[in-house]
């Protein structure tokens, strides 16, 4: 399970086997820069370590960039609209968009 900025990805799921885009456009971080998800959907389908390894690094990179945000929104006193922004987008799950389990 991949957290994005538009809800959670399950990467196993057919509807990525083609997909070219980065994991999630919206995160800097090094997977997101560098594969897309049909390749990291065949690491993990493959078994690869390599698979582990690029979406844990990402889960934290979006964990690091989210808790920045938070602080932000705290900071300029802003958390509930943040919380309200963010909830809207997660609620609405990338994978619920179509696809069939593979
Ligand atoms: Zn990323």
């Amino acid at each position: 399970m991949l957290f994005t900025s538009q809800g959670r990805v399950n990467i196993k799921r057919k509807q990525y086997e083609d997909d070219q885009g980065p994991l999630d456009p919206d995160c800097g971080c090094y997977v997101c820069r560098t594969y897309s998800r049909a390749y990291l959907r065949h690491l993990f389908r493959s078994g690869e370590i390599l698979s582990s390894m690029l979406n844990t690094h990402h889960n934290i990179a979006w964990y690091l960039n989210l808790m920045a945000r938070i602080r932000t929104a705290i900071h300029q006193d802003d958390f509930e609209a943040f919380r309200k922004e963010f909830y809207h987008h997660q609620q609405s799950e990338v994978e619920t968009k179509g696809g069939v389990d593979q």
